[in-house]
């Protein structure tokens, strides 16, 4: 099973995805965690790649193309991967076709978080965590999981706990920079969604496109998943 994943930062992508692999049992390969693994071993992709990604800029096509097809050919993809976040642009997906192509390796879904920007960017800058479990959800955007107020201070809806916010949460103008490159249509993230759309409307493809739409709960869009592929 060979699956694309693509959803804007703040859409649950990283949530679904981990819940994705675990039912097929395939690698997650994240194009970002390889970098930040090279960053931390202090190799030279990861010298290379750091300053861009230190400047919220993708790093250039010359060095993530070759790493992201490379790391596909290693044995633990032998019965299938789900690629999470790669492409992010158009020349990037076209690559990434031919070169699948040329292997004889077919895709299988294309899965795409449907979520509007500024919905992605309200989840971001309002998500709190709850000092005593993480997996207790609060955001003060989202109704549905909104913070209690208790002696005119915000605490956890599920256990009444101080709420802190991670710093990388509130850091509004790299959250802007990010989805610029995502909800980019004429060669960002979005372009090379259409591109594979593309193929489809085309009657050029094998694989399937499933739109979802982030804004449910993390249960209710994992469920339409399911139901989607089918399982
Ligand atoms: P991520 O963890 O997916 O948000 O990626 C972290 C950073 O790694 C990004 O902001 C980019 O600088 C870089 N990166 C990850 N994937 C790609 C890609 N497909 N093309 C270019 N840069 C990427």
């Amino acid at each position: 099973m060979n699956i694309l994943f693509f959803g804007p930062n703040g859409s649950g992508k990283g949530t679904q995805g981990a819940i994705l692999q675990k039912k097929f049992n395939i690698p997650h390969i994240e194009s970002g965690l390889i970098f930040r693994n090279n960053i931390s071993k202090g190799t030279e992709l990861g010298i290379k790649a750091k300053k861009y990604i230190d400047r919220g800029e993708l790093v250039p096509d010359d060095i993530t193309i070759p790493m992201t097809l490379d790391r596909l050919k290693q044995p633990d993809c032998a019965k299938g991967w789900l690629l999470d976040g790669f492409p992010r642009n158009v020349n990037q997906a076209r690559q990434l076709d031919e070169a699948l192509a040329k292997a004889d390796l077919k895709l299988d879904y294309v899965i795409e978080i449907v979520m509007d920007r500024q919905i992605a960017k309200d989840r971001i800058m309002g998500r709190r965590l709850c000092v005593n479990d993480n997996n207790h959800p609060n955001n003060v955007f989202i109704k549905a999981i909104k913070p209690m107020q208790k002696d005119g201070k915000m605490v956890c809806r599920v256990c009444g706990g101080e709420l802190k916010t991670r710093s990388d949460d509130q850091d509004e103008a790299a959250i802007d920079k990010r989805h610029a490159i995502y909800y980019d249509k004429e060669n960002g993230t979005l372009a090379a969604i259409n591109y594979f759309k593309d193929k489809v409307k085309k009657g050029q493809a094998r694989y399937r496109v499933v739109e979802l739409d982030g804004r449910p709960g993390v249960q209710e869009v994992s469920a339409e998943l399911m139901a989607k592929l089918g399982i």
